[in-house]
């Protein structure tokens, strides 16, 4: 077996793609200056960061005015979720409604916000990990300042119903929030027509470089100011433009956006065959539904072996892929998406998630179907959890 490098992380991250790094790199040097600055040079960029403006905006169906440029994904959830809470919290709405699976930028923020008087419904998620429309409208009520609920999941790649719900919260009136940071490129996201009120987007999941975001801000709502300053980003988010980053952040959501279908096309195959892959073994189990899920996800749990193990053997064999579990994310917990799944945390443990883009192949697919029955039987041979349960005959999945 010939050893290969296959990056299975893009869920993580992902690389600037040459195309992008050719559209920053006059914006260090030669267009280096001040968007804000009035000889011809200031202006150029003040030019250059209308345009790209334009460009993401034109990528969501949402106008330029409506786009404001952030450090990431974590800062849009912070300022849209905090933003909305000061404004409406004046008309006495101290109600949030969100999902327990979100990223921890959204639950971290929602806690936040629950020690300075807000409460939160965190809604449940079905065993196929989504949200459903009719828990939204029912957890609705007269003093709900905002529903926010993510577009993909990170981890188990779950597509949620965001047009329904989304439907559901202009009927009553309430601000509808989305994380779509690992949607961009891999759905058709249109703002109007989906009824989004907010949504947050990060450069780096989709080859733009990290530390550049954005958050969609629909036109009538207003955000209070998140940096104090200067007028950058109509006098809400001061300081001085990146304007390498938002440069980049503009081909590269073009560039995600142009082909959804081919890139779907492409991948789910490949996808489906390292689910059913992977699934041969015996005591594995599928997170997520399978329909409903983004084409370049899969994540599996492999019971009797720890996550970080198979990691670390994994990449000995060249491949780079995520676990929910233990030491990958500093703690000892496992994942709160996958416990949210109502998996018991020794399935938990054994989590194996590969996220993979369009430079994917059926090579790919082939070696990570070589490699892992072997690691895996490997592992499983030196795990006491698996003994026990080969022992007394019992399957947890
Ligand atoms: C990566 C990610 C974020 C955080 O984005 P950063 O740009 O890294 O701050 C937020 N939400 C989801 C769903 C993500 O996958």
């Amino acid at each position: 077996m010939e050893k290969r490098y296959i990056y299975a992380d893009h869920a993580a991250t992902t690389a600037v793609s040459d195309e992008v790094l050719q559209e920053m790199l006059p914006y260090f040097q030669e267009h280096f200056g001040n968007p804000s600055s009035i000889y011809a040079k200031g202006r150029e960029n003040e030019r250059a960061i209308l345009d790209a403006r334009a460009r993401v905006a034109a990528c969501l169906n949402a106008d330029p005015k409506e786009i404001f440029f952030t450090g990431g994904g974590s800062e849009s959830d912070n300022w849209a979720i905090k933003g909305i809470a000061d404004k409406l919290e004046q008309k006495d709405k101290k109600h949030i409604i969100t999902s327990v699976f979100e990223h921890h930028a959204v639950l971290h923020t929602c806690e936040f916000l629950e020690k300075h008087g807000f409460e939160v419904t965190y809604l449940p998620v079905s065993p196929a990990g989504l949200v459903s429309p009719a828990d939204v409208e029912a957890a609705i009520r007269p003093d709900t300042a905002l529903v926010s609920i993510m577009y993909a999941n990170n981890e188990i790649g779950t597509i949620q119903p965001i047009p329904e719900i989304g439907a559901i919260c202009r009927k009553h009136g309430v601000l509808f929030h989305t994380d779509a940071v690992q949607a961009i490129g891999n759905v058709k996201i249109d703002v109007k027509a989906q009824n989004i009120d907010l949504l947050s987007l990060s450069g780096h999941k989709f080859h733009a470089p990290k530390g550049i975001g954005a958050l969609y801000v629909r036109k009538g709502i207003s955000l209070p100011n998140l940096i104090h300053g200067g007028g950058q980003e109509s006098g809400k988010r001061a300081g001085t433009e990146n304007v390498p980053g938002i440069m980049g952040l503009a081909k590269a959501i073009e560039l995600a956006t142009e082909n959804i279908p081919a890139k779907i096309a492409k991948l789910t195959p490949l996808r489906n065959q390292l689910i059913d892959g992977i699934l041969k073994i015996d005591q594995t189990k599928l997170n997520g539904d399978r329909e409903k899920r983004l084409a370049g996800n899969v994540n599996i749990s492999i019971v009797g072996i720890e996550g970080e193990s198979l990691l670390l053997m994994l990449d000995h064999y060249g491949i780079q892929a995520s676990s929910g579990s233990a030491c990958t994310s500093g703690s000892l917990d496992p994942s709160h998406v996958l416990l949210s799944l109502g998996l018991v945390h020794e399935v938990a443990h054994g989590s194996l998630r590969l996220s993979f883009g369009e430079e994917f192949t059926q090579e790919d697919v082939d070696y990570i179907l070589e490699v892992i029955p072997q690691v895996v039987d490997r592992l499983r041979a030196m795990s006491p959890m698996w003994e026990t349960l080969t022992k007394e005959n019992r399957k947890l999945v």
